[in-house]
Parts: structure tokens; sequence; C-alpha cells
């Protein structure tokens, strides 16, 4: 087995064969800017995206994080692309404070999920952001790029 091979095959033991992907047609579509990773890892919990990362660094890969890929080709291209770290499966409420308007949720989840959340808490409650692609842009994709509004 070459090392190439054997470090994603070190990927699919830490999280799982099924949510690691390296076929070359499906790694396509997940190109930033026309360049393509070399595998897409789906961790489904924070200790898995620190184990993926603790691995990646050791093997001196480079990653890049991605939500829902709505942005992932408008410049700024990368050297090289080893790993997309895809924070779709990271997507959880884990805590909603009514009475002190808190609200914490993980990196993968839409807004569209936060803002129906909210929404269904009939307090008249929303988060103020207004980015393009609402329906599918992650509340992690929309810190890193620091959107305020359309
Ligand atoms: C170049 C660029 C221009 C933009 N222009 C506008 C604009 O004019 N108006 C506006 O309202 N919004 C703008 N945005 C924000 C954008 O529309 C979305 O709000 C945001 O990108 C979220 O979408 P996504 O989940 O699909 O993220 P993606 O498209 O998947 O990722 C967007 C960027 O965020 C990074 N990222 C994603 N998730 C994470 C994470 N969990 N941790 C760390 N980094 C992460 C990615 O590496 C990538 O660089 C822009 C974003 C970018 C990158």
């Amino acid at each position: 087995m070459s090392h190439s091979t054997q470090w994603v095959s070190a990927l699919k033991g830490i999280i799982g064969e099924t949510n690691v992907i390296q076929d070359p047609d499906q790694l396509k579509g997940y190109a930033v800017d026309g360049l393509a990773p070399r595998a897409v890892v789906s961790p489904g919990s924070v200790e898995e995206v620190s184990k993926l990362l603790a691995y990646a660094h050791s093997e001196k890969r480079t990653v890049v994080p991605r939500g829902n890929g709505t942005k992932m080709a408008a410049g700024g291209i990368p050297g090289k692309i080893d790993l997309i770290l895809s924070m779709l499966r990271i997507n959880r409420i884990t805590e909603h404070d009514i009475p002190n308007l808190s609200l914490s949720v993980e990196a993968g989840i839409t807004l569209l999920e936060v803002q129906k959340k909210l929404a269904g808490a009939g307090k008249g409650s929303f988060l103020p952001l207004d980015p393009p692609y609402t329906e599918r842009a992650t509340i992690g994709g929309i810190i890193a790029a620091s959107t305020t509004t359309t």
C-alpha cells in the first residue's frame, strides 16, 4: 500500500469508511476553484473533528473546512488541498434557552433550520442575517465568511 493510500485508510479508521470519499469523480464536486481534494471527510462529532485534525497535522496534510459549499469558488485559491472537512453531519442545536435569548448550535446546521427552530418557539425570535442561499448556508460558513447581509 502506497503512503498516499495509507493516510486515507487511516482516516477511515478514525470516522468509518462510509464517511470518507476518495472516488475521483465524486471529489470533483468538492473542488475549490477547480482544485479537487484528495479526500473528503465527514465527521459526526467534535471529538472526531479533533482526531482528524490531529492526524492531518501529524501527516502535514492541508485541510479546508466546508459547510454547504455555496461559496467555495470565489477566489483565494489554495496551493493544494489534501482534505475537505465537511461539517454537515455536525448540525445539532445543543441548547435553546428562550428566557435568556440564547441558542447554541453546531457549525454544520443551516441558517434555515435555525430560523425554523426559533420560529417554532413562538416568541418572534429570529437571527438577523440574510446571506445568499439562506436555505443552504451553514452557521459555520456564515461565521467564517463574516456574513452580515446580502
Ligand atoms: C468569497 C466569499 C464571498 C462572499 N460574499 C458574500 C456577500 O457578498 N454577501 C453575503 O451576505 N455573504 C457573502 N458570503 C457568505 C456566504 O454567502 C455564505 O453565508 C457562507 O459562505 C455560508 O455558506 P456555506 O455554509 O455554504 O459555506 P461554504 O461555501 O461551504 O464555505 C464558505 C467559506 O467558509 C469556510 N467554512 C465553512 N464552514 C466552516 C467552518 N465550520 N469552520 C471554518 N470555516 C468554515 C470555507 O472553508 C469557505 O472558505 C461570501 C462568502 C465567501 C467565501
